[in-house]
């Protein structure tokens, strides 16, 4: 299935589907992408990280950026959304790890690129895990418990979760199902996952960036917005706690940076018509999104597409100039399948 589709990007790049992909569903707006963590494989320990799709290799961070260089003219993000041009590009990366600095930034510097970097504010400077990190490496450890143990845990918890306890369940799979359950859900899986296998220890040095580190970007064309304290779901608080993280995220980005506005960043992307709105009279400039609306376009819901390995590597690890076209156009995997299916490739019962 892997290789037909990597078949089929090749078919749509060297074909005239691509563009007209690209005009319905960027629909001719800029192209605004982002990263997470950039990584060094040589130098950096990255072992803390349960989400191996956040980190990208610096050298392939170098390539990716050549080819939008080739393609686009990449400006910041603000006069990105201005231009309403889909010849414009912006570059952004979410939660703030330390690898912009240490990685990516001198690349942007040198390549005179501006970005955007969305901070976790409550993590700043640390070397504490996120919560997803903290499921993955719970998970990780469960799977080492005697199953005989395990499925006997299992017994006590609701049916969202027994699977985990009695199957090998896949991280990622895990994670999607913890963002989408509700708050007693949620509250009862991370108090069984700490009885029985306690939480992680923090990673063996920072993983965010400093307010030194910061303030350095800053002087060479790096702006910061705010994405939340503590990277929760947005859906997932009470009104009060949303107003919470929106605004202490933001007065801790304009304290760092001296700037009196800034943008935000949904985490995970995830927002309804409430969270806009709140984000919107919390006073930000905007809000970028993910991909997951791209229907909403207005200033407090900027789509963006993320490029990492399997996006830009069609799955090999080396850059891609296809595989690459073909996300840059808004091609990801449920879109690719529906046009597998429009062409006939795929019957409709296939798994992706
Ligand atoms: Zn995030």
């Amino acid at each position: 299935m892997k290789s037909l589709k990597r078949f089929v990007k090749q078919v749509i790049y060297y074909s005239g589907v691509l563009l007209m992909w690209r005009s319905s569903l960027r629909n001719g707006r800029p192209l605004i992408v982002y990263f997470h963590e950039i990584f060094e494989p040589r130098n950096d320990d990255v072992s803390w990280c349960g989400t191996r799709s956040l980190l990208m290799p610096v050298d392939l961070f170098r390539k990716i950026l050549s080819h939008l260089s080739l393609h686009y003219r990449i400006v910041d993000l603000e006069e990105a959304v201005r231009s309403g041009s889909s010849k414009v590009a912006a570059v952004t990366f979410d939660d703030g790890y330390r690898g912009v600095y240490r990685n990516a930034f001198p690349i942007l510097n040198e390549m005179r690129i501006p970005a955007t970097v969305f901070l976790t504010t409550g993590y700043l400077g640390s070397s504490n895990l996120l919560w997803w990190d903290v499921l993955a490496w719970q998970l990780e450890k469960l799977m080492n418990v005697p199953r005989g143990h395990r499925v006997k845990m299992g017994q006590a918890v609701s049916g969202t979760w027994r699977s985990l306890f009695t199957e090998n369940p896949r991280t990622d799979a895990m994670i999607e199902s913890y963002k989408w359950a509700s708050t007693t859900e949620r509250e009862e899986l991370s108090a069984i996952l700490k009885d029985l296998v306690g939480v992680p220890p923090s990673a063996g040095e920072r993983i965010y960036l400093s307010g030194a580190e910061i303030s350095e970007m800053q002087t060479a064309n790096i702006s910061f917005g705010a994405h939340s304290r503590t990277h929760p779901i947005m859906t997932w608080l009470d009104p009060k706690q949303l107003t919470d993280e929106l605004l202490d995220s933001m007065a801790a980005v304009k304290m760092l940076t001296g700037a009196d506005k800034c943008w935000f960043s949904y985490p995970d992307g995830m927002f309804t018509e409430r969270e806009l709105r709140a984000v919107q009279a919390a006073g930000y400039i905007g809000a970028v999104q993910t991909f997951r609306r791209p229907e909403v376009t207005n200033q407090f819901a900027v789509p963006r597409i993320v490029l990492n390995v399997r996006s830009t590597s069609g799955g090999s690890g080396r850059f891609s100039r296809a595989a690459t076209t073909v996300t840059l156009a808004g091609m990801n995997g449920t879109r690719l399948r529906s046009l597998l299916h429009s062409l006939g490739t795929l019957s409709p019962t296939s798994k992706p």
